[in-house]
């Protein structure tokens, strides 16, 4: 595997390689679920391409910035498992040489301010502006990325569009822990009991979907908080969208694709995840 710092010395290497990659983009702490992404990515791709880069500009809270995790020893070793031909691993001026003050606007409508938009101010101006400092490096054929985000997905969909790239963004399935927990870098941050009660999380949304026919959506959300809530697990939202615009619906209608998305926090990990109900 070839480990690039800079953005001129990656290009120089694709360039001889005379094909467009696929990508994967990463802040790093690797799991199963980005190796589920980087296998994607070989199978459609001829090189495939990850990045490591924890990005300043999208944490509203430093704090939870200064804790992320960073494993990168480990993570090379993961990439070089899984057959990555590239990572391309920059450092903060490399990507931000005028300071991770400038801001580019990005229009996304609504998405940007509705759920994690709403809890976190700002986050998704700062992953569409890595994002797109990322594909203009890379400039990748395709992207991969999870549905454990999912209104990133949208949002990354919608950068694509304003900035006419030709790259085409792949969706792919959430892994979870044997627990039913989303896998994520910020689990690495809870005890061993926390990681196990934060199953809760994903069972409150299958409790959901599995009472949905006989039960409103209010009645279920009320119980579904309040369960949560006397876990010691504490939800910044559980909210049901149409998982097509993520436009919030007050009830469920089977007329239209539907997903649940939720923000919990234990302690001060904070956690997301999602389910899709048809
Ligand atoms: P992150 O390092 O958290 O920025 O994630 C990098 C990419 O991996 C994003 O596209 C995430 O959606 C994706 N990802 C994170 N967790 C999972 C998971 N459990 N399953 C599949 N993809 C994931």
């Amino acid at each position: 595997m070839y480990i690039f710092k800079k953005t001129s010395e990656l290009q120089l290497y694709l360039k001889t390689r005379n094909s467009k990659p696929g990508f994967v983009p990463t802040m790093g702490a690797l799991h199963q679920g980005h190796v589920s992404l980087i296998l994607q990515s070989k199978k459609e791709n001829e090189i495939s391409v990850c990045s490591i880069f924890i990005n300043p500009t999208q944490f509203n809270d430093p704090k939870d910035f200064e804790k992320y995790p960073i494993t990168i020893a480990a993570d090379i070793e993961k990439l070089i498992a899984a057959g990555t031909d590239i990572l391309f691993l920059p450092s903060v001026t490399e990507m931000y040489p005028q300071g991770t003050e400038e801001k580019q606007n990005y229009n996304l409508g609504f998405i940007d301010t509705e759920l994690e938009g709403k809890f976190r101010p700002g986050h998704f101006q700062g992953v569409c502006t890595i994002v797109h400092k990322l594909l203009d490096a890379v400039i990748p054929a395709n992207l991969y990325m999870g549905e454990k985000d999912f209104q990133q997905c949208m949002v990354v969909k919608k950068l694509i569009s304003l900035i006419n790239s030709n790259t085409t963004l792949h969706t792919c399935a959430t892994l979870r822990e044997p627990n039913g927990l989303a896998m994520s870098s910020r689990n690495e941050r809870l005890s061993k009991e926390n990681r196990q009660l934060a199953s809760e999380i994903f069972e409150s949304m299958k409790h959901i979907k599995s009472m949905m026919h006989a039960h409103s959506f209010h009645e279920l959300q009320t119980e579904a908080i309040n369960a949560l809530h006397n876990k010691q697990i504490e939800p910044e939202y559980l909210l049901l969208c149409e998982a097509d615009t993520l436009r919030e619906l007050n009830d469920f209608d089977a007329n239209c694709k539907m997903v649940l998305l939720i923000a919990a926090k234990i302690g001060d990990v904070r956690l997301i995840d999602n389910l899709r109900l048809n």
